[in-house]
Protein backbone atom coordinates (compact mmCIF):
# COMPACT_ATOMS: atom_id res chain seq x y z
CA UNK A 1 0.00 0.00 0.00
CA UNK A 2 1.39 3.74 -0.53
CA UNK A 3 0.95 6.47 2.29
CA UNK A 4 2.02 9.99 2.00
CA UNK A 5 4.16 10.82 5.30
CA UNK A 6 4.81 14.92 5.48
CA UNK A 7 4.57 14.87 1.37
CA UNK A 8 6.46 11.84 0.54
CA UNK A 9 5.24 9.06 -0.81
CA UNK A 10 6.09 5.83 0.28
CA UNK A 11 5.51 2.52 -0.02
CA UNK A 12 4.76 -0.32 2.94
CA UNK A 13 3.88 -3.62 3.54
CA UNK A 14 0.24 -4.40 5.11
CA UNK A 15 0.87 -4.12 9.20
CA UNK A 16 3.27 -0.97 9.60
CA UNK A 17 2.69 0.95 11.84
CA UNK A 18 2.45 4.99 10.97
CA UNK A 19 5.37 5.07 13.39
CA UNK A 20 7.26 2.30 10.79
CA UNK A 21 6.33 4.16 7.97
CA UNK A 22 7.18 7.75 9.71
CA UNK A 23 10.77 5.99 10.12
CA UNK A 24 10.81 4.52 6.30
CA UNK A 25 10.01 8.01 5.30
CA UNK A 26 13.37 9.66 7.32
CA UNK A 27 11.13 11.14 9.49
CA UNK A 28 11.92 11.44 13.34
CA UNK A 29 8.91 11.12 15.83
CA UNK A 30 9.38 11.39 19.24
CA UNK A 31 8.75 8.07 21.69
CA UNK A 32 9.18 7.13 25.28
CA UNK A 33 6.65 3.60 25.97
CA UNK A 34 8.53 2.18 22.27
CA UNK A 35 10.99 -0.43 22.45
CA UNK A 36 11.16 -1.84 18.86
CA UNK A 37 12.22 -5.24 20.30
CA UNK A 38 8.84 -5.12 22.63
CA UNK A 39 4.96 -5.02 21.35
CA UNK A 40 4.20 -1.56 21.05
CA UNK A 41 2.19 -0.54 23.85
CA UNK A 42 0.44 3.01 22.87
CA UNK A 43 0.60 4.46 26.62
CA UNK A 44 2.92 7.65 26.55
CA UNK A 45 1.24 9.61 24.12
CA UNK A 46 4.28 10.99 22.74
CA UNK A 47 4.68 9.75 19.43
CA UNK A 48 0.94 11.38 18.47
CA UNK A 49 0.87 12.58 15.15
CA UNK A 50 -1.68 13.80 12.79
CA UNK A 51 -3.50 11.62 10.10
CA UNK A 52 -6.01 13.43 7.29
CA UNK A 53 -9.52 12.86 8.01
CA UNK A 54 -8.73 12.28 12.03
CA UNK A 55 -10.01 14.76 14.32
CA UNK A 56 -7.74 14.16 16.77
CA UNK A 57 -3.60 12.97 17.23
CA UNK A 58 -3.20 9.48 16.88
CA UNK A 59 -0.69 7.07 18.68
CA UNK A 60 1.61 6.44 16.09
CA UNK A 61 3.39 3.08 17.43
CA UNK A 62 -0.36 1.45 17.58
CA UNK A 63 -1.90 2.72 14.47
CA UNK A 64 -1.59 0.71 11.42
CA UNK A 65 -1.40 2.41 8.12
CA UNK A 66 -4.02 1.98 5.77
CA UNK A 67 -3.38 2.85 1.81
CA UNK A 68 -3.58 6.11 0.74
CA UNK A 69 -3.21 7.46 3.97
CA UNK A 70 -1.73 10.62 4.76
CA UNK A 71 0.21 11.69 7.87
CA UNK A 72 1.59 14.30 9.50
CA UNK A 73 4.04 14.06 11.76
CA UNK A 74 4.57 17.86 12.98
CA UNK A 75 0.97 18.10 13.31
CA UNK A 76 0.26 21.26 15.69
CA UNK A 77 -1.86 19.76 17.84
CA UNK A 78 0.04 16.43 18.64
CA UNK A 79 3.15 18.45 19.56
CA UNK A 80 1.54 20.22 21.53
CA UNK A 81 0.03 17.69 23.48
CA UNK A 82 3.37 15.50 23.47
CA UNK A 83 5.33 18.77 24.94
CA UNK A 84 2.77 18.98 27.58
CA UNK A 85 3.05 15.17 28.38
CA UNK A 86 6.75 15.20 29.12
CA UNK A 87 6.06 18.71 30.79
CA UNK A 88 3.69 16.63 33.33
CA UNK A 89 6.71 14.32 33.50
CA UNK A 90 9.26 16.21 34.29
CA UNK A 91 6.96 17.98 36.95
CA UNK A 92 7.26 14.82 38.86
CA UNK A 93 11.02 14.11 38.92
CA UNK A 94 13.34 15.76 41.57
CA UNK A 95 15.71 16.87 39.49
CA UNK A 96 16.31 17.66 35.51
CA UNK A 97 16.40 14.50 33.24
CA UNK A 98 19.77 13.07 33.12
CA UNK A 99 21.75 13.62 30.27
CA UNK A 100 22.05 11.22 27.35
CA UNK A 101 18.49 9.46 28.44
CA UNK A 102 15.97 8.86 26.44
CA UNK A 103 13.97 11.29 28.41
CA UNK A 104 16.17 14.01 27.99
CA UNK A 105 16.55 13.66 24.32
CA UNK A 106 12.77 13.64 23.70
CA UNK A 107 12.31 16.69 25.90
CA UNK A 108 15.17 18.14 23.86
CA UNK A 109 13.78 17.23 20.76
CA UNK A 110 10.46 18.69 21.66
CA UNK A 111 12.00 21.82 22.76
CA UNK A 112 10.87 21.26 26.33
CA UNK A 113 13.74 22.82 28.67
CA UNK A 114 11.55 23.32 31.83
CA UNK A 115 8.10 22.67 33.32
CA UNK A 116 5.00 24.70 33.71
CA UNK A 117 3.87 22.50 35.81
CA UNK A 118 4.35 22.94 39.64
CA UNK A 119 2.95 19.80 41.59
CA UNK A 120 4.61 17.43 44.03
CA UNK A 121 7.67 16.01 43.22
CA UNK A 122 9.28 12.34 43.70
CA UNK A 123 11.46 11.62 47.02
CA UNK A 124 14.58 10.48 46.31
CA UNK A 125 14.52 6.58 46.38
CA UNK A 126 17.18 4.17 45.95
CA UNK A 127 16.86 0.21 45.58
CA UNK A 128 20.55 -1.25 45.87
CA UNK A 129 19.93 -4.17 47.85
CA UNK A 130 21.41 -6.13 44.29
CA UNK A 131 24.55 -6.21 43.43
CA UNK A 132 24.67 -5.46 39.89
CA UNK A 133 21.22 -3.75 39.49
CA UNK A 134 19.68 -0.18 40.87
CA UNK A 135 16.40 0.95 41.17
CA UNK A 136 16.09 5.01 41.69
CA UNK A 137 12.62 4.97 41.94
CA UNK A 138 12.38 8.96 41.88
CA UNK A 139 12.80 8.44 38.24
CA UNK A 140 10.20 5.73 37.09
CA UNK A 141 7.92 7.14 34.54
CA UNK A 142 6.15 3.96 34.75
CA UNK A 143 6.49 3.71 30.79
CA UNK A 144 6.34 -0.10 31.75
CA UNK A 145 8.85 -0.97 29.08
CA UNK A 146 11.00 -2.47 31.61
CA UNK A 147 8.41 -4.66 32.92
CA UNK A 148 7.51 -5.58 29.16
CA UNK A 149 11.37 -6.41 28.90
CA UNK A 150 11.40 -8.66 31.88
CA UNK A 151 8.66 -10.65 30.19
CA UNK A 152 8.87 -10.61 26.40
CA UNK A 153 12.84 -10.76 26.42
CA UNK A 154 13.25 -12.83 29.52
CA UNK A 155 10.58 -14.26 30.47
CA UNK A 156 11.50 -14.24 34.13
CA UNK A 157 8.58 -12.17 35.01
CA UNK A 158 10.12 -10.77 38.00
CA UNK A 159 9.08 -6.75 37.62
CA UNK A 160 5.35 -5.66 38.03
CA UNK A 161 4.31 -2.14 37.68
CA UNK A 162 2.27 -0.75 40.88
CA UNK A 163 -0.07 1.84 42.22
CA UNK A 164 -1.79 4.40 40.14
CA UNK A 165 -1.24 8.62 39.03
CA UNK A 166 1.53 10.00 40.90
CA UNK A 167 2.04 6.63 43.24
CA UNK A 168 2.69 4.82 40.06
CA UNK A 169 5.82 2.71 40.17
CA UNK A 170 7.37 -0.50 39.35
CA UNK A 171 8.70 -3.32 41.76
CA UNK A 172 10.97 -6.63 41.68
CA UNK A 173 9.24 -9.38 43.34
CA UNK A 174 6.82 -8.55 46.13
CA UNK A 175 8.81 -5.41 47.18
CA UNK A 176 11.81 -7.38 48.31
CA UNK A 177 13.79 -6.18 45.44
CA UNK A 178 15.66 -7.70 42.29
CA UNK A 179 18.17 -9.95 44.54
CA UNK A 180 14.62 -12.18 46.55
CA UNK A 181 12.63 -11.61 43.34
CA UNK A 182 13.03 -14.31 40.23
CA UNK A 183 15.40 -11.91 38.38
CA UNK A 184 17.70 -13.47 36.33
CA UNK A 185 20.16 -10.29 36.09
CA UNK A 186 19.90 -9.83 32.67
CA UNK A 187 19.78 -6.59 32.22
CA UNK A 188 17.69 -6.03 30.04
CA UNK A 189 15.32 -3.94 32.05
CA UNK A 190 18.27 -1.55 32.61
CA UNK A 191 18.68 -1.78 29.15
CA UNK A 192 15.21 -0.41 27.82
CA UNK A 193 14.64 1.85 30.97
CA UNK A 194 14.48 6.11 29.23
CA UNK A 195 15.29 7.65 32.14
CA UNK A 196 17.67 5.38 33.96
CA UNK A 197 15.97 4.47 36.82
CA UNK A 198 17.12 1.14 36.43
CA UNK A 199 20.67 1.37 36.21
CA UNK A 200 23.71 -1.19 36.73
CA UNK A 201 25.04 -0.13 40.30
CA UNK A 202 28.72 0.21 38.52
CA UNK A 203 26.82 2.91 36.92
CA UNK A 204 25.15 4.62 39.38
CA UNK A 205 26.41 7.78 40.63
CA UNK A 206 27.55 8.12 44.30
CA UNK A 207 24.26 8.34 46.58
CA UNK A 208 23.99 9.38 50.34
CA UNK A 209 22.64 6.57 52.43
CA UNK A 210 19.64 8.03 53.18
CA UNK A 211 18.43 7.76 50.08
CA UNK A 212 18.94 4.29 49.93
CA UNK A 213 16.88 1.16 50.81
CA UNK A 214 19.83 -0.90 52.38
S1 LIG B 1 11.73 1.80 35.69
FE1 LIG B 1 12.27 2.77 33.72
S2 LIG B 1 11.53 1.32 32.15
FE2 LIG B 1 10.53 0.75 34.09
S3 LIG B 1 8.55 1.78 34.06
FE3 LIG B 1 9.99 3.11 35.18
S4 LIG B 1 10.86 4.51 33.61
FE4 LIG B 1 9.86 2.81 32.51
Amino acid sequence: MRVNVDGTEIEVPEGTTLLEAARAAGRQIPTLCFDERLKPFGSCRVCLVGVEGRERPVASCTTHCADGMRIDTQDATARRVAGAIVELLLSELPDPPEPGTELAEVAAGLGVTTTRFDGERHARDHDTRHPYLAFRHELCISCGRCVRACDEIQGAFALTATGRGFEANVTAGLDSGFLQSDCVSCGACADTCPTGAIIETSLLPAASPAEDRA
